[in-house]
């Protein structure tokens, strides 16, 4: 497993159709001499069903449907924004939080309303989030977040799975910050950098990302 994807010009299909997704991991990967592909270049593959109740699960269901039907080695990523008012959803089901075939936009508004029925946008709320480094705009912090990426690598030949995990903090603001990235970036405030996750460049982001911890997780286990 390891020899296949750490040799120079190996093709490895991300078992995704998730744009933001593919790009991020094109970045990544072909800066290391792979080739990489994803299900849209595969539009026979049936969409896979995510039934797992974890990151981790979810990641290892894609990873095993597109390598079994590709014959391939496949890596497939699970991610999702845990938030600390919300008990730690959308979780799972960030992808789909307002409803299936949700846009970003959709779920980033829904996010915002229900951190603010719940009252997050109250004084000592904020004040207890303030001296993290938050933007200085007026917009408000409504609650500490966290993103998740399980990264599960599948070789069909044997049957195997490499997997590692990657987290990243932030707040949860009530305004976008920036146009960058996917999903919920211009909500999600990096107070590490003083910047949100929406402001940073492709590079940046890798840097510091829940998905550029996974990956650098799984490249060294891979290297061990
Ligand atoms: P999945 O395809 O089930 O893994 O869905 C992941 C969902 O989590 C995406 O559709 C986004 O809503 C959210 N998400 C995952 N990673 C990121 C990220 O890097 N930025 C913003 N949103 C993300």
């Amino acid at each position: 497993m390891s020899r296949h994807l750490l040799s120079e010009g190996s093709v490895i299909v991300v078992a995704t159709k998730n744009s933001g997704k593919v790009k991020e991991f094109a970045y990544a990967l072909e800066k290391l001499g792979k080739g990489v592909q994803s299900l849209h270049d595969y539009p026979a593959i049936p969409d896979i069903p995510e039934t797992g109740t974890t990151f981790a699960e979810n990641a290892r269901i894609k990873a095993k449907a597109t390598g079994d039907a590709l014959g391939v080695l496949a890596l497939a990523d699970d991610s999702g924004l845990r938030v600390e008012a919300l008990g730690g959803a959308p979780g799972v089901y960030s992808a789909r939080y307002a409803g299936e075939g949700a846009s970003d936009a959709d779920n980033n508004a829904k996010l915002v309303a229900e951190l603010k029925a719940l009252g997050c946008e109250a004084e000592d709320r904020m004040e207890a989030l303030s001296g993290m480094g938050m933007p200085v705009d007026g917009s408000k912090p409504l609650s500490r977040a966290q993103f998740v990426c399980a990264l599960a690598l599948y070789d069909p030949e044997t049957g195997t799975f490499v997997e590692a995990e990657g987290t990243v903090d932030g707040v949860i603001t009530d305004q976008p910050h920036g146009d960058g990235g996917f999903g919920y970036d211009p909500l999600f405030w990096v107070p590490a950098l003083g910047r949100g996750m929406a402001e940073l460049s492709k590079e940046e982001k890798g840097a510091i990302s829940h998905r550029g911890e996974a990956l650098k997780a799984l490249l060294a286990k891979l290297e061990d």
